[in-house]
């Protein structure tokens, strides 16, 4: 058998596109001056940084580039923004946050350390689709609630969030609201001017940049405290020397994805549905995720009487990469937080697999992986059945 390479786990990082690398590489050698200093060297630099602020404003409809502060990836900025929004809620004697089960680590972990800090949280469930329903949060919600974080798009299912209502009923009784956009942008039309969101999360590998560079918009007028405390840098809002190219990199892949959006986004759906129809075909196969209200490109399936761990690892001698849910508890045989939240039973929360297509997968790797899948599927059970 020729040896394939199949890449099905965009959602877990993408690979870095060739304009964007371009784009990136003269940051990466001659344009080495510090943003921060006077001479001419700098002064470029920090030229290149401002440019990529405006693409990133532009990106996602901000009223203003001094909204978008770049950080070292979507963790800080959604570390930045529980930590930070917390604070803000404090100095307002506001001592609780509202989140829900389904969101990324990076903000589950955030809310549950300002337990030390003295801020309690409430967190919400979802639906068995993966959806968090805006009554649940009207429900959390109490004159303590300072901060709630809803992510936009979850990372394992796919589901999309009513980060509007969600929002609307936080502006209604002005409290901050954070969304995690890390899967979303970049793929969904994004409109901060007419959205009641104070800030969200983007990661610039999740849309074919560079990794360890991200941003968090924060809605002017926000007096949201620094996170990271040094130099002056980022308008005394996040310090730390610039990463020139790699913010460069995000400003050029975000401007991309936009661009293609609607294009990208027809192709995805058209490739998630070939690649659901044909993995449901799999007796005792269940997806997991909303029909109506998803990212186009994720697809979340589990196979009864199979382990997801074993699947991948078969996967990967078949020559394709894909994942059992977040890249961060892969190793880890616990079942999917996400999927648990949505009531799926342990044991097929533990034979899910993700699959997370990007606009460079092709109808072929889409077939070959169904084929893939469906014929691991038959040989695990086979296995079980004989111990
Ligand atoms: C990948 C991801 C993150 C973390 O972003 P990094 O840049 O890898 O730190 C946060 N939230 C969601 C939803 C993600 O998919």
């Amino acid at each position: 058998m020729e040896k394939r390479h199949i890449y099905m786990d965009n959602a877990a990082t993408t690979p870095l596109s060739q304009p964007v690398w371009e784009a990136m590489l003269p940051w990466l050698r001659e344009g080495y001056g510090n943003p921060s200093a006077v001479y001419r060297k700098g002064r470029e630099a920090r030229r290149a940084v401002e440019a990529a602020r405006r693409q990133v404003a532009i990106a996602l409809g901000a009223a203003s580039h001094t909204e978008i502060f770049f950080t070292s990836g979507g963790t800080e900025a959604d570390n930045w923004a529980v930590f930070s929004g917390a604070r803000l809620a404090l100095a307002r004697g506001k001592t609780r946050v509202v989140t829900t089960a389904i969101e990324h680590k990076a903000v589950l972990e955030s809310v549950r350390t300002l337990e030390q800090l003295g801020v309690s949280h409430t967190i919400v469930g979802a639906t068995g689709d993966g959806v968090v329903d805006p009554a649940a949060v009207e429900a959390a919600l109490g004159e303590d609630v300072g901060l709630v974080s809803v992510m936009w798009a979850n990372n394992e299912v796919g589901s999309l969030q009513p980060v509007e209502a969600i929002g609307r009923l936080c502006r209604q009784r002005g409290i901050l609201f954070h969304t995690d956009a890390v899967q979303a942008a970049g793929k969904l039309p994004i409109h901060l001017q007419e959205l009641p969101v104070d800030m969200l999360s983007l990661s610039a590998h999740k849309f074919h940049g560079p990794k360890g560079v991200g941003a968090l918009y924060v809605r002017g007028g926000t007096a949201l405290p620094p996170y990271l405390h040094g130099g002056g840098q980022e308008h005394h809002r996040r310090a730390g020397t610039e990463n020139v190219a790699g913010i460069v990199g995000l400003g050029e892949a975000l401007a991309q994805a936009v661009a293609h959006l609607n294009e990208h986004s027809r192709a995805l759906t058209r490739l998630s549905d070939r690649l659901l129809e044909g993995l449901l075909q799999i007796p005792g196969s269940h997806r997991n995720g909303s029909g109506s209200r998803c990212l186009p490109g994720i697809v979340n399936v589990s196979f009864e009487g199979v382990e997801g761990e074993s699947l991948l690892l078969m996967l990967d001698l078949d020559g394709i990469a894909a994942s059992s849910g977040s890249a961060c508890t892969t190793g880890d045989p616990a079942a999917s937080h996400v999927l648990l939240a949505m009531g799926i039973p342990e044991p097929l929360a533990k034979g899910s697999l993700r699959l997370s297509l990007s606009a460079d997968t092709t109808a072929a790797e889409v077939d070959r992986t169904v084929e893939a899948v469906a014929h691991i599927v038959h040989k695990l059970r086979g296995y079980t059945m004989k111990s």
